[in-house]
């Protein structure tokens, strides 16, 4: 099987042009034509016959297919469905905000991580994707989007947060931040970017040396111990301190903050109490706090809070002066919010 050009960076793309003694003008043509035009069909700009038939011939040029597309009755939020060359399926979400949109990508299939509010994470874990099924999912929704809804085909922010524990699938990851990241390409700004973690320390450690000024998320959701061990059995191998200590290193420019994420579960985690806590734990961080309500999934144990109860939560967190956000969720009547990704449970979300 041919390898995929969606796999190569820039510079690795500028090292096979090298390599096979090709126009090195051939490159920026190449991701031109396929990332910012993001043209379905073979490049016919200005590249040499030699450089056309090379391509043609030594990489595959196909992407992930629509399976199915859920479109949000409430909001325009649309989930994708993809299927892969292996069969394996992945969900991606649009999740739109004044006629753009953020993209909600997936980096794995399934998830390892097993956290216990996830629904993703009862799939266990298939495979890592490789960067031209991360990149694919982006170039597809968009080109849905042009034909679907014309002129919304504006994708402003990547978020690293369907499917999968992204620092699990570091290499692949990086190279499809890079891809974002090309100006010959899609010339994705590095702030537009966020990475959303569990708390994957060993991707942490990478993170300063490899993917600098990326944005990080933290999935906290809870700032006790054996609570935090409950929701997410990694907190056991990596704990919350150790995590938020690999976070601290990570050097941050002027206007960047980290998300710290707290899903809300009605008595579970949501007392004042434990806002107390999460207040003492993130003050004087560079920090965000992205509340979010937990969303069910068929079989979940777990429920919302009243919305009293959230905002008594944000009003003690306020009292630390950490800004706060109740992130209300989009794309929940087909199954598109967070953590309620599941391509193996279709039938549970087949409403057209
Ligand atoms: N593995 C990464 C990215 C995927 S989850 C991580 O853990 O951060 C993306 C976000 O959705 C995380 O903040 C996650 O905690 C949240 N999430 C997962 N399940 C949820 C649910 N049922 N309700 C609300 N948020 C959920």
């Amino acid at each position: 099987m041919k390898p995929s050009f969606y796999d190569l960076n820039y510079s690795d793309l500028e090292m096979v042009i090298n390599q096979n003694s090709l126009n090195i003008s051939a490159a920026s043509v190449l991701f031109n034509w396929h990332y910012k035009k993001k043209e379905t069909a073979q490049c016919v700009d200005k590249i040499a016959q030699r450089s056309m038939d090379f391509f043609k011939n030594t990489f595959d040029f196909s992407l992930p297919e629509i399976d199915r597309v859920h479109e949000s009755k409430n909001d325009r939020t649309v989930k994708f469905l993809f299927k892969l060359k292996d069969h394996h399926k992945i969900e991606t979400v649009l999740i739109p905000f004044h006629n753009k949109y953020s993209i909600c990508l997936s980096s794995q299939v399934g998830c390892a991580m097993n956290c216990s509010f996830c629904f993703t994470g009862k799939q266990g874990l298939k495979r890592n994707l490789i960067p031209s099924e991360i990149v694919g999912q982006f170039i597809i929704a968009w080109r849905w989007l042009a034909v679907n809804r014309p002129g919304e085909e504006r994708i402003l922010n990547i978020v690293f947060m369907g499917q999968g524990e992204p620092l699990h699938n570091f290499d692949a990851v990086k190279k499809a931040c890079e891809i974002f990241l090309s100006k010959h390409g899609t010339s994705i700004g590095v702030q537009k970017i966020t990475i959303s973690t569990a708390g994957y320390i060993p991707g942490l450690k990478r993170w300063s040396e490899e993917i600098p000024g990326v944005n990080l998320a933290l999935s906290l959701h809870s700032p006790i111990e054996e609570k935090r061990n409950e929701l997410i059995p990694i907190n056991k191998k990596y704990p919350l301190n150790d995590v938020l200590t690999a976070i601290d290193q990570i050097p941050l420019n002027k206007k960047q903050f980290i998300t710290y994420e707290y899903i809300l579960i009605k008595d579970f985690n949501d007392a004042a109490d434990d806002a107390k806590k999460l207040g003492t734990l993130l003050a004087g961080k560079k920090a965000y706090i992205n509340l979010i309500p937990f969303n069910s999934f068929p079989g979940s144990h777990y429920q919302s809070p009243d919305l009293d109860k959230i905002d008594r939560f944000k009003e003690v967190l306020d009292t630390f002066k950490i800004p706060t956000l109740i992130r209300a969720a989009k794309g929940d009547d087909v199954l598109a919010a967070c953590g309620q990704l599941n391509s193996k449970n279709q039938t549970a979300l087949s409403i057209n």
